[in-house]
C-alpha cells in the first residue's frame, strides 16, 4: 500500500486500521467471510476498467474479447456446479439479483408471498423500506410456533387464498434446510412461479451439504461473497424457459455496465466451489455452527430451533433478560462481531431484536475448528457477563490472542 501512502495518507491509514481490526476482532457475523488472496488480486485486475454491457458476443462495446471469455467462465462454471440451465452473473449485489428476478416474472402490483421479516425474511421479501414492499403486494408466512419450523400448511393456505404470481422460498435468519419439493407443490397447485433466494446458503448447496433449490425454483437468486467466499456480488440460476426473460430483466432492466473484475473473480470461485477442499469447507462450516449453536445454549443463549442446518446460529438472548442488541454490544466492546435478529412470536416490538445471529463461514475460512467453537461459545458468554466489570478487559486480551492464533490470508503487499 506504500503506493497509496504516498499519494492519499489519510484513505492508505483508513485502510491500514481496517486490516488492524479484522486481524484483532473474531467475526461471527452470519453474513461474511474473507475472500482469498487470489480473489482480490483479480477483483484489482485490469477488467475492472472494462465497459461491456450486454452479454458474450453482443456487448455494447468494442474490445470486449476477454470480457467475454471471463463472463463465459463464469457462466459455465455456474452452470455445471449448480446444474441449472442459465446463469447470470452480472447482478452486482444480492438485492439487484432479487430486483431483477422480480423484473422478470411480476408487474407491479402483483401479489407475492415470502418469508415475513420477523420470522428471518429479507428486506427484499417485502419490507415498506424496500423496493420489494413499495412496488409488490407482500404477504407473509412464517415459522411455527412450536418447533421454529417454516409452516408449510400455513404456506399452504395462505397460497391457496391469495393465488399469488411468485412465492419466494428463502430468508436471511433461518437456520433450517428448506423443503424445496414442498414449496414446487404449493406453488404448481396455485400456478405461482416459485423463486428462491438462497443468498445465505448457496455455497452449502454447492457443497453437497443441503440440498439445492435448482430443479424445483423457477428462478434461484444468490450472491457470491458470503459462503462461496468470493466477491460481493449476485447470481441468478433459472429455466432455459426464463433465460432471456432473466436476462434482461439484469441489462438493459435494472443495470449498467457489470462489473467485470467481480465477475471474473466470481468465475474463481466458482470453479473452486466444485473441488473437493471447497467441499470440506462447506461440510466443516456447518459443523461448526452445530457446535457453536450447542455451546451457546450452554450460556443461556438458547438455539432458536433447537440447532441448525447451515452456517447460521440464531438464538434467544431473553433467557440472559438481554436484548440481542445488548449482547451484539457487549460481544463488540472485546472485538466479538455478531448480528442480532427478530425472535419469531416475540411480544416485544421488531426494533428490540430480541435474539442475536451469528454464522461460521469466516471462522472456518481462518481454519478454526469445532474446539474453536466451543472456546467462542465461552468467550461470548464471558463478554456478556463481563459488561462493564474489570474482567472486560481479559476477554478482550484473549479474544486477540484467538485472532493472532487463526491469522486472516492478506496478500503480501496489503
Ligand atoms: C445477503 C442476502 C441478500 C442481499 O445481498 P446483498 O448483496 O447484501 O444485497 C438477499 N437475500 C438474502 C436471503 C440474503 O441472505
Amino acid at each position: 500500500m506504500s503506493e497509496l501512502s504516498a499519494r492519499d495518507p489519510e484513505l492508505a491509514d483508513v485502510l491500514d486500521a481496517e486490516l488492524r481490526r479484522r486481524s484483532s476482532q473474531l467475526d461471527l457475523l452470519a453474513g461474511e467471510n474473507f475472500a482469498s488472496p487470489a480473489v482480490r488480486a483479480v477483483l484489482a485486475g485490469p477488467l475492472g476498467d472494462k465497459y461491456a454491457e450486454g452479454y458474450p458476443g453482443h456487448r455494447h462495446h468494442t474490445g470486449c474479447a476477454q470480457a467475454d471469455a471471463a463472463e463465459l467462465l463464469a457462466v459455465r462454471r455456474a452452470r455445471t456446479l449448480f446444474g441449472a440451465d442459465h446463469a447470470n452473473v452480472q447482478p452486482y449485489s444480492g438485492t439487484t439479483a432479487v430486483l431483477a428476478a422480480y423484473a422478470a416474472l411480476l408487474r407491479p402490483g402483483d401479489a407475492v408471498l415470502a418469508m415475513s421479516l420477523q420470522h428471518g425474511g429479507h428486506l427484499t421479501h417485502g419490507s415498506a423500506a424496500n423496493f420489494s414492499g413499495r412496488w409488490f403486494e407482500f404477504t407473509g408466512y412464517g415459522v411455527r410456533e412450536s418447533d421454529g419450523l417454516v409452516d408449510l400448511d400455513q404456506v399452504r393456505d395462505l397460497a391457496r387464498a391469495l393465488r399469488p404470481k411468485a412465492i419466494m422460498a428463502g430468508a436471511i435468519s433461518y437456520p433450517r434446510a428448506l423443503d424445496w419439493a414442498a414449496f414446487r407443490s404449493i406453488a404448481d397447485e396455485v400456478g405461482a412461479y416459485l423463486v428462491a433466494d438462497a443468498s445465505q446458503t448457496l455455497g452449502l448447496v454447492a457443497g453437497g451439504v443441503l440440498s439445492s433449490p435448482v430443479p424445483y425454483a423457477d428462478v434461484v437468486c444468490g450472491v457470491t461473497h458470503k459462503l462461496l467466499g468470493g466477491p460481493r456480488g449476485g447470481l441468478l440460476l433459472c429455466t432455459e424457459e426464463l433465460a432471456e426473460r432473466v436476462d434482461r430483466a439484469v441489462f438493459p432492466f435494472t443495470q449498467g455496465g457489470p462489473a467485470m473484475n467481480q465477475i471474473a473473480a466470481k468465475a474463481l470461485v466458482l470453479g473452486l466451489a466444485a473441488g473437493p477442499e471447497y467441499a470440506d469447507y462447506a461440510r466443516r462450516t456447518v459443523i461448526n455452527a452445530q457446535t457453536l449453536a450447542e455451546a451457546l445454549g450452554r450460556e443461556g443463549l438458547r438455539p432458536l430451533t433447537g440447532g441448525t442446518d447451515t452456517h447460521l446460529v440464531t438464538a434467544d438472548a431473553r433467557p440472559l433478560r438481554l436484548t440481542g442488541r445488548e449482547v451484539e454490544q457487549r460481544c463488540e466492546r472485546v472485538g466479538l462481531l455478531l448480528g442480532t435478529c427478530a425472535v419469531p412470536f416475540d411480544q416485544a416490538p421488531p426494533t428490540s431484536a430480541s435474539g442475536v445471529r451469528l454464522g461460521t463461514a469466516g471462522v472456518t475460512t481462518q481454519g478454526m475448528g469445532q474446539a474453536e467453537m466451543n472456546e467462542l461459545a465461552v468467550l461470548v458468554g464471558r463478554a456478556v457477563r463481563a459488561a462493564g466489570s474489570a474482567e472486560e478487559q481479559l476477554v478482550a486480551a484473549e479474544v486477540r490472542v484467538m485472532a493472532e492464533r487463526f491469522p486472516v490470508d492478506e496478500p503480501e503487499n496489503s
